[in-house]
């Protein structure tokens, strides 16, 4: 018993005490911020992967980037990321970041589903389904069930059956093989339902976007209820797009 002790107090508090309100420490790219200040706008363009930056006025898309950092490191006096991990929205031009504008990336609680909150405000369950991922996001989406983010205090848990569900959350570019089975997976969840896209590949294909070998048609059928940018997505974009999703008025 007291090597127990021992070992408890050794280790300290584990958990976040406020996973909305704690600050990121070290390196991170969260929400970036694009100044007014003029450069060489094709190149800035061009040089970005994933076609997440537009020209006229400079934009970046969250549901394409990859957070590389290389705009940034290019263009410093243009471009920067601040350790903002609240990027998550339910409303898809939301995550597009524009030039001169500084303000947090939100749900729209006025066109959430009335039914989200009503339903799934104190419970919800979720399936997930790795669709072509390359386990980033899936790590991070198990992060988030550890003791230090813990999920599961806000009533937030992954289980394992569609059937015992309340909606999907999708990771991966969806590959062809994979577009079926998540056809699949959201029959068998039962209505009313809700879908989550995490990470940039799910939100956008990411750098396989233009890829014979990705299916996304099962998109093009359903309404998205939240998008959490990211690659992969931060457990505190995580734990904080879900909560603003199910309990943001
Ligand atoms: S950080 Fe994002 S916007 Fe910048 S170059 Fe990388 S992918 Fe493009």
């Amino acid at each position: 018993m007291l090597e127990n002790l021992k070992i408890v107090f050794h280790q300290g508090r584990q958990f976040i005490p406020d996973p909305t309100t704690v600050e990121v420490p070290g390196i991170f790219r969260g929400r970036p911020v694009i100044s007014t200040v003029k450069v060489d706008e094709t190149k800035l363009v061009e040089l970005c992967p994933t076609a997440a930056i537009s020209g006229s006025p400079v934009s970046i898309d969250l549901g394409k980037c990859t957070f590389c950092g290389e705009c940034a490191m290019q263009f410093p006096t243009k471009i920067s990321f601040t350790k903002d991990y609240k990027m998550s929205s339910n409303e898809r031009d939301r995550l597009i970041i524009k030039e001169g504008e500084d303000n947090p990336v939100e749900v729209n609680p006025d066109t959430v589903r009335k039914d989200i909150h009503r339903i799934f405000g104190k419970s919800l369950k979720l399936r997930q389904i790795s669709a072509g991922g390359d386990n980033s996001c899936e790590m991070e989406l198990n992060a988030a069930n550890n003791v230090q983010f813990d999920i599961s205090r806000y009533g937030i848990d992954f289980v394992a059956s569609p059937r015992h569900a309340d909606g999907i959350v999708i990771t991966g570019p969806i590959t062809k093989n994979m577009a079926e089975a998540i056809q699949i997976c959201y029959d068998a969840v039962p209505e009313p339902k809700i879908i989550v896209l995490v990470g940039t590949d799910a939100i956008s294909g990411g750098i396989f976007a233009d890829s014979p070998a990705i299916d996304r048609s099962f998109l093009e059928k359903y309404i998205v209820d939240l998008y959490i940018p990211g690659n992969p997505a931060h457990p505190l974009s995580i734990v904080n797009g879900l909560l603003d999703l199910t309990r943001k008025h």
